[in-house]
């Protein structure tokens, strides 16, 4: 295991105008780490007055980096991606520090977030706009225009990455951003603000402002705010959505996850089994991405084998992190008892295992598999967000689809199999903006985007690629007729 060390951070603050800013409210948060159990820092549990001076300071510095040229904003991202690559180890060690991942997740996640800063370098070439003549002596030119101050608020399970899927696109389209990062995870917000100056970006047009659900009000409500991104559960984002754009604003709110990974005999034993855990398991399951049901497809049983064999396999500390939080860890073990007690088959229980050496008090959870559940169990149709996977035993794909059609939210689908056919008919059918096949992490690669469907979205399009760009800005559409017979002009052609 890659050694998390403890380390005392202090009071840390609001990023403003391109320093730190103490905050107006007398309200702190306490920041613990899920490996020691142990403070190591506090934020300000911000107000509407904190918002709303890093607001005015956006706001002084907009005109001035709309009218910065796209070339030169992309070039901050090509310097901001070599400072997160130099910077690599120190970024990592923070976001296990507060989030209780492995430093190789924690690395693996900040070069994931790192390919939309790639993607951003590519901005001139995606916001050059188009220009035909449209009729005679006539031209319309079509522009992608910044909308002014914007804001982002974050879930705690990628502190660095889900940023990154919001600040590189917002700043090089050219707005000004403002990011309310997750108050269980502060501490990449941080860096990000360093390391953005450090690229030259102009103060204020990235801030941070910490805190909780009264900064997530105040973004909501504030009027110079013209857009707001959400990344978190489906309950918060259908908040953020109403509150935002019952004030004629533009909101992407993304949310939750109960994603489905169809299992069929056919399919290859070791890729699937290996598949089937690296999805569930990975980062704990503390990920939208997480796939907590498999739905077996008649006799699967030499696939379940060996992915029992493959999760006693697990070494916590080295295959997987902590659980974020201790309520977050009680939650969990308590849909595990639930199950228990409704009649799940145990095949594979992570309740007492035993925490790497040095990190006892950590929030240590290993991976478990429930076998014969049933699809109307709290564990097959909820997000548990924690190491559990549900097998739910079925005899034809039709009822398989069923299941994961009635689910109501939509980010992923999987399905395991050799069969072109099957994988044709299940990713056709799957209600879900993310399809893998042979992929139990269907993360789609930049430029492709971002983004589920049903429940696990409220809004309209994707948090990244192109469909992240147009989000972050409007369509200027101008129309131009040119004079012609100008008399004074004519000798000279
Ligand atoms: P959360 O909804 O509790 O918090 C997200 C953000 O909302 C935080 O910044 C928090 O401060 C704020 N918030 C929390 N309660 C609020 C309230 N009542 N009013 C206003 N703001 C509030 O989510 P979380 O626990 O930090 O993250 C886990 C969730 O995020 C999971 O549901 C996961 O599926 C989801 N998630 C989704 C995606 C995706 O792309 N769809 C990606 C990552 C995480």
């Amino acid at each position: 295991m890659t050694k998390i060390k403890f380390e005392d951070l202090g009071e840390k603050k609001n990023w403003v105008s391109g320093r730190y800013e103490d905050s107006s409210s007398n309200k702190t948060i306490s920041i613990i780490s899920p490996y020691f159990d142990k403070e190591i820092a506090t934020i300000p549990d911000s107000n509407y007055n904190d918002l709303d001076m890093a607001v005015q300071g956006a706001r002084s510095i907009f005109p001035n980096w709309k009218k910065t040229n796209i070339r030169d904003r992309a070039e901050v991202m090509f310097r901001f991606k070599t400072i997160l690559e130099s910077n690599m180890d120190e970024l990592a060690h923070l976001i296990s520090l507060d989030n209780g991942k492995t430093i190789e997740d924690a690395k693996a996640s900040i070069n994931r977030g790192k390919e939309v800063v790639e993607f951003a370098t590519s901005l001139p070439n995606i916001l050059k706009g188009d220009s035909s003549q449209v009729a005679d002596g006539i031209t319309c030119t079509m522009t992608h225009e910044p909308l002014g101050v914007v804001a982002g608020i974050t879930p705690f399970n990628f502190p660095a990455m889900v940023p990154l899927w919001m600040i590189p696109l917002a700043i090089t389209s050219g707005n000004c951003f403002i990011l309310k990062p997750s108050e269980q995870t502060p501490l990449s917000a941080f860096k990000i603000a360093e390391y953005l100056k450090e690229a030259g970006l102009p103060d204020g047009v990235f801030q941070v402002i910490n805190g909780s659900k009264e900064a997530v009000e105040a973004i909501c409500d504030h009027p110079d705010i013209k857009a707001v991104a959400f990344v978190g559960s489906s309950k918060v984002a259908k908040i953020v959505y109403s509150r935002t754009t019952s004030q004629g604003k533009r909101a992407l709110c993304l949310g939750g996850a109960k994603n489905h990974m169809i299992v069929v005999p056919d399919a290859d034993i070791d890729s699937t089994a290996k598949g089937l855990l690296a999805s569930s398991m990975g980062s704990a399951g503390q990920r939208c991405m997480a796939a907590s049901v498999a739905v077996g497809v008649a006799d699967v049983d030499p696939i379940i084998d060996q992915l029992i064999e493959e999760a006693k396999k697990y070494v916590l500390g080295v295959d997987m992190g902590t659980i974020i939080s201790r309520p977050a860890f009680d939650r969990i073990k308590g849909y595990i008892d639930n199950a228990e007690n409704m009649g799940a088959k145990i095949l594979v229980d992570g309740r007492n295992s035993t925490p790497p050496e040095g990190y006892d008090n950590g929030y240590w959870l290993g991976p478990t598999i429930l076998d014969d559940v049933s699809p109307d169990w709290p564990c097959a149709k909820e997000e548990i967000f924690g190491p559990v996977l549900s097998i739910i035993r079925t005899d034809t794909i039709d009822k398989a689809m069923k299941i994961e059609n009635n689910n109501i939210y939509g980010n992923a689908a999987a399905v395991f199999t050799t069969s072109g056919e099957v994988a044709k008919t299940i990713s056709e059918t799957a209600s879900a903006g993310m399809v893998g096949i042979n992929i139990g992490v269907p993360v789609p690669r930049e430029p492709y985007s971002f983004g589920g469907w049903n429940e696990s979205k409220y809004g309209h399009g994707d948090i990244t690629g192109k469909s992240g760009v147009e989000f972050w800005t409007d369509l200027k559409k101008v129309t131009a007729r040119w004079p012609e017979s100008n008399e004074a002009w004519k000798k000279y052609f």
